[in-house]
C-alpha cells in the first residue's frame, strides 16, 4: 500500500468533509480531554448537549477542580458511566494542583491521570499536543481490517502497529481525527459507502467484494439473570437516595438504597437485613411488587419495599441524601428505579 497516498487522499478528504464538532474549533486541552471523555462507549449526538453545558458550567480546569464533585456528577447526569465523572474531578484537582497548574504533555504524565487509558492518552496528544501518538478504535480496528482484507482479526499488537506506522510525523492531529472520521461515517459497520471514499482505490476489502463481511460482528452475549432488591425507605415527603450504584451497569449519579440478591436468598430477607443497616431497630417493611428492566445483556428482576421512617437518621455524609419525592424522579436517571418508585 502507497502510504504517501493514503494519507494525502485521507486528509483531503477530512478537510473537505469533517463534521463540524465543538472540541474541534477550539481544541485545547482542556477541551480535547473533556470531550474524549465523555465520548467514551458515548455517541457523538448524545454528548453534543452535554458537552456545551459542561463547558459552560466548568470551563476551565481550576473551575472543575474548585467544583464539589456532587456537582461534576450532577452536570453528567443523563449521560451514563459516571464513574467519568468522578475520575474526571480528580484529575483535574490533580492537573490544577501540579507546579504551573498544566496539563502533562507526555504520554507518561496522562496516563498518571485517573479515567485516562492508553487511547484516551494518545487522542488528546495528538489531537490538542499534535504529537504523533496512534490511536485505535473500534472505527479505526474496521478501517484496517477492510483496508488490507483481514478475514481473520489480528491482535490488538497489530493494529496498534499499524496506525503507528500511517501516522504523519506533521499533521497528527488531523490524521487521527481522519481516520476516526472515515470509519464513522464512510466505512460503516454495515453498508460502508464505498463509492465515496477518498481511499476506495487502495483498498483490498473493496477490490475482493468482501467489505460488507469483514470484520464480523461479534457474536451476542447470552442474556444473564440478575435478581436484586430495593428499598424505598420514606419519611414524609422525602426520599432517602444513595451515591453508590449497585453495580457499575446501573447507570446515575443517585441511586435507591438495594444490593443484588446471591443465588438462593430470599428477597423479604435481604430486604431486612439491607433494612437494619440503615435503621438498626425492626422497622415494618412492606412488599411493593417488583419491577422487570433489561440493561444491555443483563435481565434485570427487582424486588421492590416501601418502608415509612419517622425520623430521618442517616447522615448526608454517609454518601446518602433525603430529597423530595418529586426532585427523586429527576435525580434517579436510570429508569429501573423510576420503574420501581411507580410500583409504590
Ligand atoms: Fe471502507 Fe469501502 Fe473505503 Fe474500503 S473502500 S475503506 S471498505 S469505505
Amino acid at each position: 500500500m502507497n502510504i504517501g497516498l493514503f494519507r494525502k487522499r485521507l486528509l483531503a478528504w477530512y478537510r473537505r468533509h469533517k463534521r463540524v464538532l465543538p472540541w474541534r474549533s477550539n481544541p485545547t486541552p482542556y477541551r480535547v480531554w473533556v470531550s474524549e471523555i465523555m465520548l467514551q462507549q458515548t455517541q457523538v449526538r448524545t454528548v453534543l448537549p452535554f458537552y456545551e453545558r459542561f463547558l459552560a458550567r466548568f470551563p476551565s480546569v481550576q473551575s472543575l477542580a474548585a467544583a464539589h464533585v456532587d456537582e461534576v456528577v450532577e452536570a453528567w447526569a443523563g449521560l451514563g458511566y459516571y464513574s467519568r465523572a468522578r475520575n474526571i474531578h480528580e484529575a483535574a484537582r490533580k492537573v490544577a494542583g501540579a507546579p504551573g497548574g498544566r496539563f502533562p504533555a507526555t504520554m507518561d504524565g496522562w496516563l498518571e491521570l485517573p479515567g485516562i487509558g492508553k487511547y484516551t492518552a494518545g487522542a488528546i496528544l495528538s489531537i490538542a499536543f499534535n504529537q504523533p501518538h496512534p490511536i485505535v478504535d473500534g472505527n479505526v480496528r474496521r478501517v484496517i481490517t477492510r483496508l488490507h482484507a483481514l478475514r481473520k482479526p489480528p491482535g490488538e499488537k497489530f493494529f496498534w502497529e499499524q496506525a503507528s506506522a500511517w501516522i504523519p510525523r506533521d499533521h497528527p492531529s488531523e490524521f487521527n481525527q481522519a481516520l476516526m472520521e472515515l470509519g464513522a461515517m464512510v466505512c460503516t459497520p454495515s453498508s460502508p459507502d464505498c463509492d465515496s471514499c477518498p481511499v476506495r482505490s487502495i483498498c483490498e476489502a473493496r477490490r475482493l467484494g468482501i467489505q460488507e463481511s469483514i470484520p464480523r460482528a461479534r457474536a451476542l452475549r447470552k442474556a444473564e439473570s440478575v435478581e436484586l432488591v430495593l428499598l424505598v425507605i420514606r419519611h414524609r415527603a422525602s426520599v432517602l437516595l444513595s451515591n453508590e450504584a449497585l453495580a457499575s451497569y446501573i447507570p446515575g449519579p443517585r441511586h435507591l438504597p438495594g444490593r443484588i440478591l446471591r443465588n438462593g436468598e430470599i428477597p423479604e430477607e435481604a430486604a431486612r437485613s439491607l433494612a437494619r443497616i440503615y435503621y438498626p431497630s425492626e422497622i415494618p417493611l412492606t412488599y411493593a411488587g417488583h419491577a422487570k428492566h433489561s440493561i444491555t445483556y443483563r435481565r434485570i428482576v427487582a424486588h421492590v419495599f416501601s418502608i415509612a421512617v419517622r425520623r430521618r437518621i442517616v447522615p448526608r455524609q454517609s454518601g446518602h441524601c433525603w430529597v423530595d419525592s418529586t426532585e427523586a424522579g429527576r435525580l434517579l436517571t436510570s429508569s429501573l428505579y423510576r420503574k420501581a418508585l411507580d410500583s409504590q
